[in-house]
């Protein structure tokens, strides 16, 4: 049986042959294959024209959403401005009402100035560049024909492109490791450009011509890459890094992302400037004439090219690869290597990469430094607890310690927060490949694919939400779902399979905020599509499978649309005209509110499927009246803490990042709380007064802050189980329990110890008296604390932090009669 094509989604245009610099790395020029010789300068119109039927043609026949196309060469602006305009509109008209079409020019940047950048912008062509590090290891390189190095005229570029008005375009660099150069050094550098991403590419290389290496050095090129694992990941993964990406994503079962590494087909193609197709660019490395398959753009469609049995073995997986790999212990994260890596005279490509020992120890050593102790596991589960590595200076750890602690140590516990949500997500995403497949695993399996596609250009979209809190909710919901699952129990699996479906309205929400075209069905639960840190569309008393609806909305600056139709919702990034919802219609869609205080904004969160696990009841979506009525208390509540508790206000303007309403309690008491998953948000049910609110947003967001804490580093002994009193309770608590609530219980002393100043009289007397009642609570309890015998150093650490933060304050003289 013959097997199922796969499409091409990704065309590398050759747009002109030649070159104004001479590397001596270049493989189009320096290495086996010579074809550029005989090809024509400059790609004629004739072959952008076929180039673009022919993408319309397969984008059509395939119903691919969206067709990447890298302009390419030789160096692509040799070609010139009026050339590329031609091929950016050539490209755009064919494919218009087609599929989208992500249009990218690949430049070594020397001839990149203001008004390419203008062309680029009115064509809405994404830049990479090529640079490989500082200027020496640049230099060493990447010259003149004369000799002369091209650093800084390739960094004068990326400033073009970095700064102002073109960063959109900036879509990242390309740096080719020589281990000659000092690693660190090298990422340093290229941080410094401010990419929105980094590619490192191993230099192509074959059995027959191997890689330089000092003698005796097996894995130098693993070693190189490593040093610049740990500085990423000390710094939390501030950009995404391909491969570093794409090992991670395979261990947790996601896809690779890159043909350099992982089992995922082949989809791309080249078109050299005289229109014949050839494979990639890199398999130039391997002899005269390997990337050609005898096919062209005038007499070959695409889907015929995809049948060529060169490009076919590309896309078998592991049965394509030869038996070493295929026996491999690394093999779903290496793949083999770069398909052109693995040639040898004789062998052809049936090998290893010459680059085996490499990727074996890069692979091994990301695994370790992430989960170093069994790895995660098959369903995902110990995904919840890899160690995140993100380093926090001492300075703010101890600011932390203290019960305080500002935005600097802020920013360092969110990189850790989103180094953990994206192992989350992934592990859900495995874990639903697992499941039998139905419509809500086919919902997820296609959230992964637009949301990996968002990441790719957008990360800061996929972050945001992502980040927001009851994304982790969700994630861990699912993980410990699949974790309990009973054998055999098909209505469980079903359930947790429709939990994760919510995956594909994760993944259209990122795309509405990046603007990328996608449309993906999502599920229904409870009445409402959902699309998390966006809003709910009710879709109560409809019927997908009889009715068309088509609803657009603006959420986030851009416009997307939900329809209903053959059975299914789905939500779309189409840009139709939005509206109004007639005055005789209860409104469809619930956006998430903000509440806007002066410098900061807060979702009122009143909507999302997974804010209800606060161990006390979520409000319903709240009425416009109590919405205006939360914003005014709110305000006076953030107005109150930056003028009297300033010294909370850095952390929550941070971190704080979403408020849920609770339902009041009956017998009027307050309530607040937090959720352990739920990092930047706290829930509360609105209080008679500003001040009491101001006082539950401060208390609640220390349980914010050491649960994040909390997520990094052990404090204390997990194996305790004994409870402890505090005063603060009824019931006796466990360790982390007497933790959590010493370290609010500082917050909330020093609030009082506050207020009795500032208060109105009755109030300040008041106040007195809970300043001295919590100051004796929460010293007694960080004395309970220290007497366990069960804290780690850095759990000495934070209750001797508290204690030096509470002693002082059990000297501050009270009113007579008032007695803590
Ligand atoms: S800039 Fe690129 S195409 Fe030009 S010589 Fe250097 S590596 Fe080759
Ligand atoms: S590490 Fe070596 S043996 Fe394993 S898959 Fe990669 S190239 Fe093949």
């Amino acid at each position: 049986m013959e097997a199922p094509l796969v499409p091409f989604r990704q065309l590398v245009l050759k747009v002109h042959s030649r070159c104004d610099l001479a590397c001596d790395h270049c493989y189009v020029y320096e290495h086996q294959d010579q074809s550029w010789r005989s090809r024509p300068m400059v790609v004629s119109d004739e072959t952008v024209a076929w180039t673009a039927a022919r993408l319309a043609e397969h984008a059509k026949s395939h119903r691919l959403d969206q067709i990447r196309v890298v302009l390419h060469g030789g160096e692509p602006l040799l070609a010139g401005p009026d050339r590329l305009r031609h091929v950016a509109r050539t490209l755009r008209d064919a494919l218009s009402g087609v599929c989208d079409l992500d249009l990218r020019i690949h430049t070594n940047g020397i001839l990149l100035d203001e008004a390419y950048c203008r062309l680029f912008a009115d064509e809405d062509i994404k830049v990479g560049i090529s640079v490989d590090g500082y200027q020496e290891a640049h230099d060493r390189h990447r010259r003149y024909a004369n000799g002369r190095g091209s650093y800084h005229q390739v960094v004068k570029a990326i400033d073009l492109l970095r700064t102002g008005l073109y960063r959109d375009l900036y879509a990242g660099l390309l740096c080719t490791i020589d281990i000659a150069n000092d690693p660190v050094a090298v990422y340093e550098a290229l941080m410094a450009l401010d990419p929105p991403r980094i590619d490192f590419l191993l230099p192509h290389a074959t059995w027959d011509n191997p890689p330089p290496r000092p003698p005796g050095a097996r894995t130098a090129y693993a070693e190189w890459l490593l040093a610049i694992f740990a500085r990423w990941i000390a710094a939390g993964r501030p950009i995404p890094i391909r491969l570093f990406d794409s090992v991670i994503s395979t261990t947790l079962g996601g896809p690779s992302g890159t043909e350099a590494a992982g089992l995922e087909p082949s989809d791309l193609v080249v078109v050299e400037t005289d229109g014949t197709y050839e494979q990639a660019d890199s398999l130039k490395t391997a002899f005269d004439g390997a990337p050609a398959t005898g096919l062209d753009i005038i007499h070959h469609e695409l889907d015929v090219v995809a049948r060529h049995p060169a490009i076919g073995a590309r896309q078998r997986g592991v049965a394509g690869l030869c038996a070493t790999c295929q026996a491999c212990p690394v093999v779903a994260s290496c793949g083999g290597g770069l398909y052109a890596h693995r040639y040898r005279s004789g062998t052809g490509f049936d090998n290893p990469s010459v680059y085996c020992a490499d990727l074996m120890k890069l692979i091994k050593g990301i695994r370790q430094e992430l989960w170093p102790a069994a790895g995660p596991s098959p369903q995902g589960a110990a995904a919840i607890n890899p160690r995140h590595r993100i380093a926090i200076p001492e300075d703010e750890l101890a600011e932390l310690a203290t019960g305080f602690g500002g935005s600097g140590a802020l920013a360092h516990l969110q990189r850790a927060q989103r180094s953990l949500r994206r192992a989350l997500v992934a592990a859900v995403h495995e874990a639903a490949t697992g499941l039998a497949a139905n419509a809500h695993t086919a919902s997820a399996r296609d959230g992964w694919h637009v949301l990996t596609r968002v990441d790719a250009d957008h990360p800061e979209a996929v972050d945001a939400v992502l980040g927001y809190p009851y994304v982790r909710v969700w994630a861990t919901h699912c993980l410990e779902g699949i974790r309990d699952i009973r054998p055999g129990d098909a209505s469980q699996a079903g359930s947790l399979s429709a939990d994760m479906g919510h995956l594909s309205g994760i993944a259209m929400a990122a795309a509405i905020r990046s603007g990328l075209a996608a449309q993906l069905a999502v599920p229904v639960r409870n009445g409402f599509v959902y699309l998390p840190s966006l809003g709910r569309f009710d879709v109560t008393g409809t019927d997908p499978a009889d009715m068309a609806i088509v609803e657009s909305f603006r959420g986030c600056g851009d416009t997307f649309t939900i329809a209903a139709g053959d059975g299914q919702w789905t939500v779309s990034t189409s840009r139709g005209a939005l509206n109004d919802t007639p005055a005789d219609r209860r409104p469809r869609w619930q956006a998430v509110r903000q509440l806007a205080a002066h410098n900061l904004s807060v979702a009122l969160e009143d909507a999302d499927a997974f804010r209800d696990c606060h161990h006390w009841p979520a409000a319903p979506r709240l009425g416009d009246q109590t919405a205006s009525h939360w914003e005014s208390q709110f305000t006076m509540a953030w107005d109150l803490i930056q003028r009297e508790h300033g010294a909370y206000a850095p952390a929550l303007k941070a971190g704080l990042s979403a408020i849920v309403p609770l339902t009041a309690n009956v017998a009027g008491d307050d309530v607040s709380a937090t959720a352990r998953h739920a990092f930047g948000a706290v829930a509360v049910a609105l209080p008679a007064d500003h001040a009491t609110l101001a006082l539950l947003l401060i208390h609640e967001f220390q349980h914010v802050k050491l649960g994040a804490v909390m997520d990094m580093f052990d404090l204390f002994d997990a194996a305790d189980e004994r409870l402890f009193q505090v005063a603060w309770r009824d019931d006796p608590r466990p360790l982390e329990g007497v933790l959590q609530g010493t370290y609010a219980h500082v917050a909330v002393t020093d609030f009082w110890r506050v207020r009795r100043h500032t208060a109105e009289e009755a109030e300040a007397r008041a106040a007195q008296t809970q300043f001295a009642r919590w100051r004796a609570a929460t010293a007694e309890a960080t004395e309970t604390l220290a007497d366990s015998g069960s804290l780690t150093p850095l759990g000495q650490r934070f209750v001797e932090g508290m204690q030096n933060s509470i002693t002082p304050w059990l000297a501050e003289p009270v009113s007579a009669g008032v007695d803590g």
